[in-house]
């Protein structure tokens, strides 16, 4: 060996970050924490069109080749951190990132100082099986229907360290979750063409020679458009997610559901999945689950739930009524770091029975052997953190009861803004809160006059007319409010048929940040009265 193996000074200095300099990283932790301190508690947030002046800062293309000090860096980092948005705030109401348990951020330093890959258990030790412990606790609370709990405590000992089985893939988000739930259910379709080792193009003159012209999917035109990436991916194609109408509270209308399919199988088109959502994005709807369940049996299709927003509503008592049918679903999509609490990078999806799985199984001897139970046989990704802690660690320290306790509070603030908005005689509710989203807009009583004269004489021409004025305004509103430095919503677009054929612009507002009180509620809509009255 050469003796002067470790004389590079820039080795010697690479080192030194790694080692351990208390005093040196506690200033530097200090310095970070009393930024983010500060970003958060600001009064103001930072307008969404100022983003000019912080650009610059990030307009070098040159590599930083010697290493900076601590303090140089925290002063290079204020710059982006001043700049983010802040999540946490009351009266950021317009998406589905809100404030975090104070806990998280510390429990996430944990999972970062021990380094835990997933992908195994040689390099993740008992986070394997506690992250197998999570699916098996939420998987319970899913499918748990008609069974005593002596039934289910067997059941899920039985079944949840098993090696060839797993209740559910834990996965960066809901976008992931879904492009495995219809990989499963591509691959179980499909298996005896050995799809997997063959590609689609290899398995379609078998597939053709059984009568399988195609394969569709489909969903409620509320569908996340992350379906459509998963279309596209696992070679289905996007024209064959197929978008269903849906009825007037943003429902799949289980009649055109029946409709397309009958279509569909006229032209020898095999229905891979049923998709419901429960909780879409934009409308907070859900679909009939036990019809579409119904239908999935008749079909013999897989049946995929949706639940990246809604399915933590099944931890309250008061509304999980309202996913009546869940438990029938083949897979369940769920995200954590959205009504759960947990910093980005969390989803999930559930597969009612442990077996599944095994449809999309990759062995690597180096890696993963097949008589492990080694989650990263069943995971799309690879190397993956164990963000299963943050969600145990959720589970343990809000519990179901306290998740359920935030889902009732957020649906009852989101119906207290609801009746707010009724109440009031310039904005018109557009959609009732099925959960905790709802969309509304600007529309002064002289403008309703017009509309319900519209309306009433079934005149679509000026029924067009003024919701494009209405529409141009709405987005005149949110994009002025959004530039401001107060309170935020989002917007997007609805088509309602009894507004005509075009579809209008809305504001809409999820109410998930258990800060948001009425009155950042009503601060919201004054800015609003304000941002029109200053237009005019
Ligand atoms: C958010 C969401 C997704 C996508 O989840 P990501 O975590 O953003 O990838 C999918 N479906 C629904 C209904 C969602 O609300």
């Amino acid at each position: 060996m050469k003796d002067d193996l470790s004389l590079s000074q820039a080795w010697l200095e690479a080192l030194k970050t790694f080692e351990f300099d208390a005093a040196e990283l506690a200033e530097f932790e200090r310095q970070l924490s009393a930024q983010v301190e500060q970003h958060l508690q600001a009064s103001e947030r930072p307008g969404l069109s100022n983003n000019s002046k912080i650009e610059q800062c990030f307009y070098s293309s040159e590599l930083p080749k010697q290493a900076q000090s601590y303090a140089d860096y925290s002063r290079l980092i204020n710059q982006a951190v001043s700049g983010t948005v802040n999540t946490t705030r009351p009266d950021f109401i317009g998406h589905m990132t809100s404030a975090l348990p104070a806990f998280m951020p510390v429990v996430q330093k944990l999972m970062a100082a021990l380094n835990q890959n997933n992908v195994k258990l040689e390099t993740s030790g008992y986070f394997t099986d506690l992250e197998r412990q999570v699916l098996a606790m939420l998987h319970r609370c899913f499918f748990s229907a008609g069974r005593s709990s002596e039934q289910l405590d067997r059941f899920y000992q039985g079944h949840m360290h098993q090696p060839k089985q797993a209740f559910g893939v834990f996965c960066s988000g809901g976008t992931l979750a879904n492009i495995m739930a219809l990989w499963v259910a591509r691959n179980r379709l499909l298996s005896k063409y050995h799809l997997a080792d063959k590609g689609l193009l290899g398995a379609m003159s078998a597939m053709a020679a059984d009568g399988y012209l195609g394969l569709a999917v489909l969903v409620s035109e509320r569908g996340h458009y992350s379906l459509s990436k998963a279309a596209d991916v696992l070679g289905l194609g996007r024209e064959n997610l197929i978008a269903v109408a849906v009825d007037d509270k943003h429902r799949m209308d289980m009649s055109a559901l029946r409709e397309q399919v009958a279509e569909l199988q006229n032209r020898r088109i095999k229905i891979l999945a049923l998709v419901a959502v429960a909780g879409a994005t934009e409308t907070g709807s859900i679909d009939p689950l036990n019809e579409m369940a119904d239908l999935a049996d008749e079909l013999n299709c897989h049946l995929h739930v949706d639940g990246a927003w809604g399915g933590a509503a099944i931890f309250s008592t008061q509304h999980r009524n309202k996913l009546a049918g869940i438990e029938r679903a083949d897979s369940i999509t769920l995200d954590a770091h959205k009504q759960l609490y947990v910093p980005m990078g969390a989803g999930m999806v559930l597969f009612k029975d442990p077996e599944h799985v095994n449809a999309i199984k990759q062995h690597a001897s180096y890696i993963i052997r097949s008589d492990s139970k080694d989650l990263g046989a069943y995971t799309l990704e690879g190397s993956r953190p164990a963000v299963s802690l943050l969600l145990h660690a959720g589970l343990h320290l809000i519990g179901s009861a306290g998740y359920g306790a935030l889902v009732d509070h957020s649906v009852a603030m989101a119906k207290a803004f609801a009746e707010l908005i009724e109440a009031s005689d310039d904005f018109e509710l557009i959609l009732q809160p099925e959960l905790n989203i709802l969309a509304y807009r600007y529309c002064p009583p002289a403008d309703r006059a017009l509309l319900a004269l519209a309306l009433a004489d079934a005149n679509e021409a000026e029924l067009e007319k003024i919701n494009k004025r209405l529409s141009a305004q709405t987005v005149a509103i949110q994009i002025a409010q959004a530039a401001a430095t107060q309170g935020f919503v989002s917007r997007t677009q609805l088509h309602l048929p009894h507004y005509g054929r075009d579809p209008i612009h809305v504001l809409r507002v999820v109410l998930a940040n258990p800060y948001t009180q009425l009155k950042h509620l009503q601060q919201i809509l004054a800015e609003q009265r304000e941002i029109v009255a200053k237009s005019i």
